[in-house]
């Protein structure tokens, strides 16, 4: 047995209820004089439950999805302008990826508190979109040095996108399976991860107001995050990040509807992660057990439902087929890509696609 592991230095906070103060003693702590703090506008009163009594210096609104680059100069200017100590980000993916492009060229620390289940809290990854092309990359300065995990404020994500967003999180673990850094501690972390959405997603589906499953989703995200961080890429997560980034697709959407498209598709070549990944669903079968976990949720199913054109197809192929990993259990041609993308587009069953039904 032969692995690379790196477990990622960072502080965690979880509580119901508990942002405000988790998020007055960290500023404490840093001894943070002017803080920016980033958050959609529709986090305004949010934001200002969370930070009244803080120094916050500045509090930007101008989020993104996929973070465009002129996006992230601007937040850079106003943070050195303003003199900023400390990134406070309070909202899902997009806020945090915000903040982490400012810290990337600012080495400002970054306390993160996370509204959604995308996991980029627990991750060292930036990502920066400049004319439909996101880059990624990779820096330890990203990495927010605490997340502060509040159930309460999840509770607001709407029903079908907190589906979405748990879907999400259930494609960062399957996909870290098999990704270039798989390892037997992030396939521990996966599996349990997998274990908690497939339990706490039909709870939350029933009743989004339920704290316990929020809790439970939340401790799954971060599952996720760290199993993602560790085990990096596969091949899921570049059919997503090319989708996203070039079709400016949603991001939860997107890993949702491409999850058992890529499950299908590998998952007679990597029998043992196949295995793991069905019995923590808690069925004799990984497509089926997702498949079935999928209809329980009314899942988004077709990406032409959320903009992507058929005529997108080839090129997004040309786009992702150099970036699989060598590593993926079974070879991709073009033919199978595409039509792995088709399905994907239309919502077709991938069950049937591969010819087991
Ligand atoms: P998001 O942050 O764009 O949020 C989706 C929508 O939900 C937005 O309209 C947002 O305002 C709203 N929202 C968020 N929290 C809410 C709440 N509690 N109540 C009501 N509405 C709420 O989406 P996301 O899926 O969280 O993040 C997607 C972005 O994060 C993408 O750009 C993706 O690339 C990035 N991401 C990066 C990493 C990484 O490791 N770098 C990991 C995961 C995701």
């Amino acid at each position: 047995m032969i692995f690379r592991h790196e477990s990622l230095p960072q502080r965690v906070l979880f509580g119901a209820g508990r942002a405000r103060e988790f998020l007055a003693a960290e500023m404490e702590r840093a001894g943070s004089r002017k803080a920016m703090v980033i958050a959609s506008a529709r986090d305004e009163r949010t934001v200002a439950s969370l930070t009244s009594g803080l120094d916050a210096a500045l509090v930007w609104n101008d989020v993104v999805q996929h973070v465009p680059k002129e996006n992230a100069e601007a937040a850079r200017k106003a943070a050195a302008d303003a003199g900023i100590d400390v990134l406070v980000s309070i909202g899902g993916g997009s806020t945090i990826g915000l903040a982490k492009a400012v810290a990337l060229t600012t080495g400002l620390p970054i306390v993160a508190v996370p509204t959604t289940y995308a996991g980029s809290e627990g991750t060292n990854i930036w990502g920066m979109t400049e004319n439909g092309v996101k880059t990624t990359g990779v820096n330890p300065i990203v990495l927010p040095v605490t997340v502060i995990y509040d159930p309460e404020l999840t509770l607001s994500l709407p029903a079908a996108l907190s589906i979405s967003s748990g879907l999400n999180a259930l494609a960062h673990c399957v996909d870290s399976m098999w990704a270039p850094g798989a390892n037997p501690i992030n396939g521990a972390l996966a599996v349990e991860g997998i274990h908690a959405l497939a339990r706490g997603l039909p709870i939350l589906h029933r009743d989004a107001s339920d704290i316990a499953a929020r809790e439970s989703l939340l401790c799954a995200a971060y599952l996720s995050a760290t199993a993602f961080a560790s085990a990096g890429s596969g091949m899921h997560h570049k059919i997503c990040h090319v989708l996203g980034g070039r079709f400016n697709l949603p991001h939860a959407e997107t890993h949702a509807v491409v999850l058992p498209h890529v499950l299908g598709f590998n998952a007679e070549a990597a029998p043992e992660a196949e295995q793991r990944i069905s019995s923590a669903l808690g069925s004799q079968d990984a497509l089926e057990g997702l498949n079935a976990l999928r209809a329980s949720l009314n899942a988004p199913s077709a990406l032409r439902d959320y903009g992507l054109a058929e005529g997108n197809i080839a090129e997004a192929a040309d786009l992702i087929l150099p970036i699989i990993p060598s590593s993926n259990p079974r070879a991709v041609s073009r033919v199978e890509l595409q039509m792995l993308l088709h399905a994907v587009w239309a919502g077709e069953d991938p069950l049937r696609k591969e010819g087991r039904r």
